[in-house]
Formats: structure tokens, C-alpha cells, sequence
């Protein structure tokens, strides 16, 4: 029989999805507040818009998708990622013939090939912020305004913001040969990947997870250092915007992002507090994804934020995330003459606004009354056969036990209170 998910996946119970709607719903409310509209793409994509969009040399698209062939022999792949099939929507749908910028948010789940660990999953889940069509440092300043607001928002005050600019493909070169002659002293230290990254995309050696690349990164010479005139005045007005919105942040130079088609503003926002796996969101300016998928120079920002990642730090920071409203009523029956009535008083609480619930198992009444104690419930509404001839229920307070009779019409408005 088979009992356990593939791995690297995860069932979100009943008894935990409240934390996941809590966070839905805070930013939701913030994507209307910003003025961000939901894009919904689907789950799968032809494999080229990832090896074009995401870039060829990155770790996603040299091992990390799942894709497959399908039965009509097309190359499918699972998103790793949400920007890329956002941009392709933006395109497919011609959205920039409005002339104004695009803003998007959404919440999908992602799918990489992975080692699992924790906050590292095959299959996780990433709310997503995209501008698309403003070149101007507001809107990268406006995506992260509204990732730092939204985990404030929350009560998350321990993720510190991390702000780099990684130039642009005027400027990009320079650094990165000069960054080669730095690495190639101390080439025979590097780990394995990041011997291959040294020629496909030594700037990605700066984010190495391993102790010994990121020594060698504290020493390296820094993209700052090499930015041209456009991209250090991007850069300058990126952080007078920040300080205008009052958000703390540091500049670090070794915030590099792990996707090709980024250009100028980096950030992340990274927690101390939920190990290894501590960037929390992630997000940057994407200015020639567009024209790479084969649009026109439509530039771009956005961030990807973690949602199991994100719930890690609500937990590890002790956020108190309020749990859902408990069912208002069990209605307890005690025999099949008590039944259709029990229908009934369940079905009226119900149109008037409040929960209520049958045990749909037909247990006696201590069974049904332990349910109503696990679960919470405020009310049990007993309907024996006496009640039944009263038309009165024994309505039982299951906090204080308290019991009394009231009518059945007043059953509402006893519960309501
Ligand atoms: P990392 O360096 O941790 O691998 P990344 O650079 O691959 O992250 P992005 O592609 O920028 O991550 O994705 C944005 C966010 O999505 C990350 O900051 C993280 O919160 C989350 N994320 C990425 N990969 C995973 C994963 N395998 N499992 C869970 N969350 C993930
Ligand atoms: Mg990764």
C-alpha cells in the first residue's frame, strides 16, 4: 500500500491550515491596499519558457525541474518558479498594450528537484509580486515595501532586508572578469559546483552555501565597485526611496539571486532564526526577461516569498496566529424519531448566520459530546424524545456545562448572543 508522499512533499492538515489562511488572507488584503491584481498561470509550461526565461546555467534549469514529455510528445515542465510563466501571460495576453504597468501578485506552488531539509522542499509554495513595465526605482521600491510591510504585518520583526545591485549587461562584464582573475588564485579551493559556476556564472559563487566559497566571497572584489553611471543612479534612488518609505535595510554586496535574467536591484529579506534555509523572500529587476521570452523591452521587478519558509519564522518567533472560530452548535440527536428535527435545527442556525454540525456517524450521546469537547464547540442542542414532544432542546454550554431548556425557535438567538 502506498502510504507516504514522494518525498520532499508535504500534506497540509486541517489542524495546521490555519496558519496558511491566516497569511493568505493578510496578503491579499495587502495586494488590494497596493493595488496588485491576482494572476492565476497554470502549474505546468513548455520547458523552453523556463530554459530561455530562468536561464540555461542556472541550478533550476540544469537539474532542479520536472519536466516530462507528454502524450502529444510536447515538453512540459512543472513551474519552478512564478515570474517566468507571469511574463509569458503578460505577453500572451498583449496586457502591455495598455500602456501602463502591470501589477501582479499571486500564491502557486513550485516544484524543484531538491534535497529535501527543512525549509528546502520539492514541492513548496511561493507568493509572488510582479511590475511589469516600469523601469523606475519607485516600483522596486514598491514590491519591497510591501514584502517588508506585509511581514511586519504579520509580527514578524526579526528578517533584516539585504539590498544589492548587480548591474547590467553594460556594466556586468567588467565585473565579472574581474571577479574571474580574483577566483582563478584560488580556483583549486572552490567546491565542485562552484568549479562549474566559475565559467557559466561565477557570480553565483558569491551566494555558495559552502564555508570554504563563502571565505573566499568575503574577499572578493564587489559589482558595486563596477556599476555603470545608469545602474549606480538606479541604485542611489532605490535606497532615497527606501528611506522615504522608512524601511530598514543593508547594503550587501554578496546578494546575488539565484536566476539569470536579474539585472540591477537584488534584495532578500533573511531570517537568523529557521537555519540554513534562512532567505525568506527573495525578489529583484528582471529588465530583459521579456525580451528573452521573445517580447519587447518591457523591463520588470518582483520578489518570490517562501510560504513554508515563511511560516517557520511566525513559528520560531512565537507570533501567536489566531486560530479559526470554533463551530457554534453540535446538534446531538438520540434516535431516528429525534433525526429529521435535528436536520432541521441545524439547517436553520445555518441560514441564520451560524455553524452548525450533525455527527454524521450516528454515535450515542457520549461519544457525540466528547466530539463537541475536542473540537471546541460552543454549544451542544440535545434533542431527545422529550424534547422532541417539549419543543424545547436541552441546550448545554460546553465551556461551563451549564444546561438549560429553550425553545427551538429561540435557539438562534441563544447561540447568537
Ligand atoms: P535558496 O537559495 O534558498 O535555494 P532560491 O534563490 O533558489 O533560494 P528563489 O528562486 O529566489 O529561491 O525563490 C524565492 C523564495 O522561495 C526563496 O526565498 C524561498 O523562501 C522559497 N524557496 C525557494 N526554493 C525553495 C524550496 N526548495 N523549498 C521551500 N522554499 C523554497
Ligand atoms: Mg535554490
Amino acid at each position: 500500500m502506498l502510504t507516504a508522499a514522494p518525498k520532499g512533499t508535504k500534506d497540509i492538515l486541517p489542524d495546521q491550515i490555519y496558519k496558511w489562511q491566516f497569511v493568505e488572507k493578510k496578503f491579499r488584503e495587502l495586494a488590494e491596499k497596493y493595488g496588485y491584481k491576482e494572476l492565476r498561470t497554470p502549474t505546468i509550461e513548455h520547458t523552453e519558457l523556463f530554459a530561455r526565461g530562468v536561464g540555461g546555467t542556472t541550478d533550476i534549469v540544469e537539474k532542479q525541474m520536472y519536466s516530462f514529455e507528454d502524450y502529444g510528445g510536447r515538453n512540459i515542465t512543472l513551474r519552478p518558479e512564478g515570474t517566468a510563466g507571469a511574463a509569458r501571460s503578460y505577453l500572451e495576453h498583449k496586457e502591455f498594450a495598455a500602456g501602463k504597468p502591470s501589477k501582479y501578485w499571486y500564491e502557486i506552488p513550485c516544484f524543484r528537484y531538491e534535497k529535501p531539509q527543512s525549509g528546502r522542499l520539492r514541492e513548496f509554495h511561493q507568493f509572488g509580486l510582479e511590475v511589469f513595465g516600469s523601469s523606475d526605482m519607485l516600483s522596486d521600491a514598491d514590491v519591497i515595501s510591501f514584502a517588508d510591510e506585509f511581514l511586519r504585518t504579520l509580527g514578524v520583526t526579526e528578517l533584516v532586508l539585504k539590498v544589492n545591485s548587480i548591474g547590467c549587461p553594460n556594466c556586468r562584464p567588467i565585473y565579472r572578469q574581474a571577479l574571474k582573475d580574483f577566483l582563478s588564485k584560488r580556483y583549486d579551493e572552490l567546491c565542485d559546483t562552484c568549479k562549474v559556476r566559475f565559467e557559466k556564472n561565477p557570480m553565483r559563487i558569491l551566494d555558495c552555501k559552502s564555508p570554504v566559497c563563502q571565505d573566499i566571497a568575503k574577499g572578493a572584489p564587489v559589482m558595486l565597485d563596477y556599476l555603470c553611471d545608469e545602474c549606480k543612479d538606479d541604485f542611489e534612488s532605490l535606497k532615497v526611496n527606501l528611506q522615504a518609505a522608512k524601511i530598514e535595510y543593508e547594503v550587501d554586496p554578496l546578494i546575488v539571486r539565484g536566476l539569470d535574467y536579474y539585472t540591477k536591484t537584488a534584495f532578500e529579506f533573511v531570517s537568523e532564526s529557521i537555519g540554513a534555509q534562512g532567505t525568506v523572500c527573495g525578489g529583484g529587476r528582471y529588465d530583459h526577461l521579456i525580451e528573452q521570452l521573445g517580447g519587447g523591452e518591457i523591463p520588470g521587478v518582483g520578489f518570490g516569498l517562501g510560504i513554508e519558509r515563511l511560516i517557520l519564522v511566525l513559528e520560531a518567533s512565537g507570533v501567536t496566529i489566531p486560530k479559526p472560530a470554533p463551530t457554534d452548535a453540535l446538534v446531538v440527536f438520540l434516535s431516528d424519531e429525534t433525526k429529521p428535527k435535528a436536520i432541521e435545527i441545524a439547517a436553520g442556525l445555518r441560514s441564520k448566520g451560524l455553524s452548525a454540525e450533525l455527527d454524521l456517524c450516528g454515535r450515542g450521546m457520549k461519544a457525540q459530546f466528547k466530539y463537541a469537547d475536542r473540537e471546541g464547540v460552543r454549544f451542544a442542542v440535545v434533542l431527545g424524545d422529550e424534547e422532541l414532544r417539549s419543543g424545547e432542546a436541552t441546550l448545554k454550554d460546553m465551556e461551563s456545562g451549564e444546561q438549560r431548556r429553550v425553545a427551538f425557535e429561540l435557539l438562534t438567538a441563544e447561540i447568537g448572543r
